[in-house]
């Protein structure tokens, strides 16, 4: 049965691994600015949203369509643009805030 072999460490939520320190580290100044932007001018649509796994159009130019996951190893991405795969494209910063968004706001007790 794989559910005696599921892995010991557990995914974490997305909404919980997409933090600004997260953010940083992996997008360049000019895309974090660019993805703030677009969410900014709410070009973020939610094609699916889990909470391990989120698809979304996003805006920017050119409409792209990005995966977010949450995996055991940590973050995996995948983007319709040209976007360099070991960053996280403008496209993708734009997405992880605005899973943060729309967590926030169900969980609005929480700080
Ligand atoms: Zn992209």
């Amino acid at each position: 049965m794989t559910l005696a072999r599921r892995p010991v460490k557990r995914r974490r939520a997305l909404a919980d691994l997409v933090d600004d320190a997260v953010l940083r580290a992996l997008a360049t100044p000019s895309n974090l600015r660019l993805g703030r932007e677009i969410v900014a001018r709410g070009e973020v649509e939610f094609v699916d949203f889990g909470r391990f796994r989120v698809v979304a159009r996003v805006g920017g130019g050119q409409w792209r369509t990005f995966e977010l996951k949450s995996m055991p190893a940590g973050l995996r991405w995948k983007c319709t643009c040209t976007g360099r795969r070991e960053r996280l494209c403008k496209h993708g910063v734009a997405t992880g805030l605005a899973v943060r968004r729309r967590t926030r706001r169900k969980v609005a007790a929480k700080t």
